[in-house]
């Protein structure tokens, strides 16, 4: 067997791995989607959190405050009871309405506070609501992706056994520099030369559809010679069909 068929020969297994994986992928995929989503959701929950009990603080506060001014009110009120002149009872009532509108003012607070809690009260409650319904999703989308791995698991362990087989009887330098282009181009990394003209010597890279040199192609065919693409890098290989179009026996003189 020679270089190229060895490198065709993980290239293949390469292949269904890829394929068998990108099923997984994409049960993967959804599921993150879904984890992405909740960890939102709770992030949303944490931040209204903080603003609600900003919003309780200031409630109870203003609440405190209210009560207090109440105290000192019918206390001046009784006050004002035993005044002894017009004079004392003016400053009595002068007093009376200060206080007044500063406890006015802490119960505005106080009720805008209680309304701005009730209000994340009800957020916390849609975001929960909210995550509950994603986090079915999620369960659901767990079980499909156990499901689509130990569906695949073994025979992935068996391709991937097989490819690592395969790989070890390619020279380690070749192999190398296959296993880069496989890492960055997958199934792009292997390209079948495509006959155009046979008796013109036309051909093409099967990956880029660019011309080949005649020499590339008598390469492959006597010894399959290690051969790469010059215009996108991967590595050439003649199919069965090109092998057997390009026997003498099939050449017309
Ligand atoms: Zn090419």
């Amino acid at each position: 067997m020679n270089v190229t068929e060895q490198l065709l020969r993980v290239f293949q297994v390469d292949q269904q791995i890829r394929g068998l994986q990108s099923r997984l992928n994409a049960a993967d995929t959804f599921l993150k989607a879904q984890q992405k989503d909740l960890a939102e959701i709770a992030a949303a929950r944490k931040a209204v959190e903080a603003t609600l009990m900003q919003h309780t603080l200031a409630a109870s506060d203003n609440e405190g405050e209210v009560k207090r001014l109440d105290e000192k009110l019918s206390q001046l009120r009784s006050q004002m009871n035993t005044a002894q002149t017009n004079k004392e009872y003016q400053a009595f009532l002068s007093e009376l309405n200060t206080f007044k509108t500063t406890r006015d003012k802490h119960e505005t607070t106080a009720l805008e506070a209680m309304s701005k809690v009730e209000e994340l009260r009800k957020q916390i409650a849609d975001l929960d609501a909210k995550a509950q319904q994603r986090e079915q999703v999620r369960d659901v989308a767990l079980k499909e992706r156990d499901a689509r791995f130990a569906e695949i698991e073994t025979r992935l362990n068996e391709l991937k056994a097989e490819r690592d087989k395969h790989a070890a009887e390619v020279p380690p330098e070749d192999m190398r520099m296959f296993q880069r282009l496989l890492d960055q181009r997958g199934d792009a990394a292997m390209g079948s030369v495509e006959i155009i003209d046979r008796k013109r010597h036309e051909y093409n890279c099967g990956v880029c559809y660019m011309a080949l040199p005649m020499e590339s192609v008598s390469g492959l065919l006597s010894g399959g010679k290690l051969t790469r693409c010059s215009s996108c890098q991967c590595v050439l290989y003649l199919n069965a069909d090109a092998m057997k179009a390009m026997q003498p026996s099939n050449s017309k003189r």
